[in-house]
């Protein structure tokens, strides 16, 4: 007996991503998918980026398996926010973000943030409709996540490397793990930065700025 059911859950995944795509085009928004371990500083970057921008333009999917403490700090950030709680799911799929549009004001939007469950695998397998995909790594997840989770490096097209403030305590050669994502990922745009301090901000500001214009 051969069991196939992966495939064809990630092909129906494949249409319903299509669709998401297709409907933010028409409204004009850009649509950008956050993946990370957890806590890599998906949500942290996400509140520090939100001070650059106007918050009223941008609205955020925030995926957790439970929880709406995530929500919440975007939230206070005067961002438009829709929670979706995966009740054990350890990612999100193109079905959950095509329901959680009918939840936010899009004529209002340039830009829709998901945050994913923390998570390197599945994610990386599921397309949202995303017109961008970002990664983002902690310093403190040492050296070899590009060549553990090469999906995930492979299948993103930025990269931030978040915390350095913290590097002068750590043991961790960062320009290794940009050599290490750029042998799996050589297009990936590379941005290290500290959501804490905001050192390095000014890059990653520019870059999605440009992006949603
Ligand atoms: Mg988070
Ligand atoms: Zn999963």
């Amino acid at each position: 007996m051969k069991i196939k059911v992966l495939k064809p859950i990630l092909e129906a995944n494949e249409s319903i991503a299509d669709e998401v795509r297709e409907v933010l085009r028409e409204q004009g928004v850009k649509l950008v998918n956050i993946i990370g371990s957890p806590g890599s500083g998906k949500t942290s970057l996400l509140e520090k980026t939100l001070t650059y921008l106007s918050p009223e333009e941008i609205g955020i999917i925030e995926g957790d398996i439970s929880t709406t403490y995530d929500a919440e700090r975007v939230y206070c950030m005067g961002a438009e926010v829709v929670q979706i709680n995966t009740q054990g799911a350890c990612h999100l799929d193109a079905n959950m973000i095509k329901e959680s549009l009918q939840n936010l004001t899009l004529n209002n939007k340039k830009i829709i943030f998901i945050e994913n469950v923390g998570n390197l695998v599945c994610p990386a397998e599921f397309r949202l409709g995303e017109d961008l995909r970002i990664i983002v790594l902690s310093l403190t997840e040492g050296e070899h996540k590009p060549l553990k989770y090469p999906l995930s490096f492979k299948s993103s097209q930025v990269l931030i490397i978040n915390k350095i403030d913290l590097l002068p305590h750590l043991k961790v050669d960062m320009k290794g793990i940009i050599e290490e994502a750029k042998k799996i990922n050589p297009d990936l745009k590379v941005f290290p930065l500290s959501s804490l301090s905001g050192e390095g901000f000014s890059g990653w500001i520019e870059y999605i700025r440009r992006f949603i214009a």
